[in-house]
């Protein structure tokens, strides 16, 4: 349910959403101050299109030499473009990337997670009273959580479950159960580790309604069309940024910008190495929160084969590893494409870990994976893709999370402007929808929204 005030912050998102799909070519009277956004990913572009259509001069500089940041599709396979980034839209109804991609006429494949089968770690396929064997554990795990909501101090999620899981020798088939639920449940949808989880603001984000859906062509169709008449500058790293008087100057490996104005959108992961030199420095608020909102890591490997040999009517495969997290989560192409990839996933530690490995090593091991669920003779691999955010260099982490120590009223500190003169955008600053792509766009809607208000 959404509360009467983010019903409100969301409506004047939307409104201001509606504003830049219709009148993107409609700019007001020309505004003389020149704005810099730092990063073409969907919050910066949602941004430099607001102000755009409000008649300022704006220019992005990004350090990659691709815009999207983290929408990134893939092309390699041209029959079917591929998603290392986002893939979904969360909830279509009312989302705002929604309401783009039917001005685009974009074609939407729908995946669902009930439409799902699992595999135990021998291969064989979960039966209907194991199947509610999961669903009572799942049960009971999250009142075991939701009780720890109401303790007087935070506990990781780790913690919160302890007592519960000594109660079951590290070899039982309920040991494995609990594990596989934390990891599909909680660590691949918040990238983060339950060991360093917040109990108390693990799930406070908010949700749209309506079904999960992906691009048939790639996530890129929305940052291309936002990216559409923007001066964006490629291959532009930021080393510093100091805006200490007069105005903003935008250090990178190559120029100097200035600017009267910069919107930020510099992912967390980044922000916490402090690759970047701010003269003066961030408040201590910003650094508090920066230190303290998670990075989460959430890792994708694409295999194609020649045919499907896995069931062809489901969306989602799960597996009980026995290696904690290991390719539990699946998705299938062939159902919503009518294409023979797969799509695995590795999140927090375990996303870590494998992509430390070198290519072979990850795709031997996935295949490990396939051959325990469909057999040693399944058919050998056409190609693969796999992705490594954790060491991304101008991302450091697949999206935020909040972990212990967290606090909501870190994510504002994030997005505070700072002296009229800087303003932060990026999906670590939304509160209520933080580590999502419409959470990145409403955010640069937000910032651009300030730049105007100011
Ligand atoms: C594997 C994966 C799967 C995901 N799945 C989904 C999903 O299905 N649905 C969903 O809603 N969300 C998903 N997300 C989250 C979503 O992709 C992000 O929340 C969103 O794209 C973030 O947008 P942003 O603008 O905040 O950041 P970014 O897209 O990261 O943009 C920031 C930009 O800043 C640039 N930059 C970094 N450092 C510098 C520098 N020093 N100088 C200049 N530029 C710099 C970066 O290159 C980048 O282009 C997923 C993310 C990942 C990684």
């Amino acid at each position: 349910m959404i509360d009467k005030r983010n019903f409100m912050q969301l409506f004047s998102s939307l409104l201001m959403n509606s504003m830049i799909a219709n009148t993107a070519c409609k700019a007001k009277d020309i505004k003389q101050e020149e704005i810099v956004v730092i990063g073409a990913g969907i919050s910066g572009l949602s941004a430099a299109k607001t102000l755009k259509a409000q008649g300022y001069k704006v220019k992005i500089i990004e350090a990659r030499n691709r815009i999207g940041g983290r929408l990134w599709t893939s092309n390699k396979w041209q029959d079917l473009p591929v998603d290392l980034g986002a893939s979904w839209i969360h909830g279509v109804d009312n989302n705002p990337i929604t309401e783009i991609a039917n001005q685009l006429n974009a074609t939407l494949l729908k995946t669902e997670y009930d439409n799902s089968v699992i595999y135990n770690s021998d291969g064989k396929i979960f039966s209907d009273a194991q199947q509610e064997e999961i669903e009572k554990l799942s049960n009971k795990i999250y009142s075991i959580i939701e009780n720890a909501q109401n303790n007087n101090q935070d506990i990781s999620i780790r913690k919160a479950i302890e007592t519960f899981v000594k109660k079951y020798p590290k070899n039982s088939q309920t040991y494995q159960l609990i594990n596989f639920i934390l990891n599909s449940e909680i660590e691949q949808e918040y990238g983060g580790s339950i060991d360093d989880i917040s109990t108390f603001w693990y799930d406070s984000d908010k949700q749209f309604g309506g079904d999960d859906k992906i691009f048939k062509d790639g996530y890129n169709i929305i940052s291309n069309f936002l990216a559409q008449g923007i001066d964006v500058e490629l291959g532009q790293k930021v080393n510093s940024i100091n805006w200490s008087s007069g105005k903003v100057k935008i250090t990178t490996n190559e120029k100097v910008f200035f600017a009267d104005k910069a919107i930020i959108t510099i992912p967390l992961g980044v922000l916490k190495r402090n690759i970047i030199q701010f003269t003066p420095n961030l408040p201590n608020e910003k650094n508090i929160a920066i230190n303290n909102i998670g990075m989460g890591v959430l890792n994708k490997c694409y295999l194609r084969f020649e045919e499907c040999f896995w069931p062809d009517d489901v969306d989602w495969i799960e597996f009980i590893s026995k290696s904690q997290g290991e390719w539990s989560e699946w998705v299938s192409f062939q159902n919503a494409a009518q294409m023979p990839i797969l799509l695995g996933f590795n999140a927090a530690n375990k996303g870590i870990e494998i992509e430390n490995l070198s290519d072979k090593k990850i795709v031997d091991s996935a295949m490990s994976a396939l051959k325990v669920m469909f057999g040693a003779n399944i058919p050998k691999l056409i190609d693969y893709q796999i992705t490594r955010w954790a060491k991304d260099e101008f991302s450091f982490g697949s999206y935020s999370y909040n972990k212990l120590g967290y606090n909501p009223k870190m994510r504002d500190a994030l997005a505070k402007p700072l002296n009229n003169k800087l303003f932060f955008a990026g999906e670590a600053c939304e509160k209520q929808y933080f580590g999502t792509v419409h959470g990145a766009y409403l955010s640069g809607i937000r910032a651009a929204g300030e730049i105007i208000k100011a």
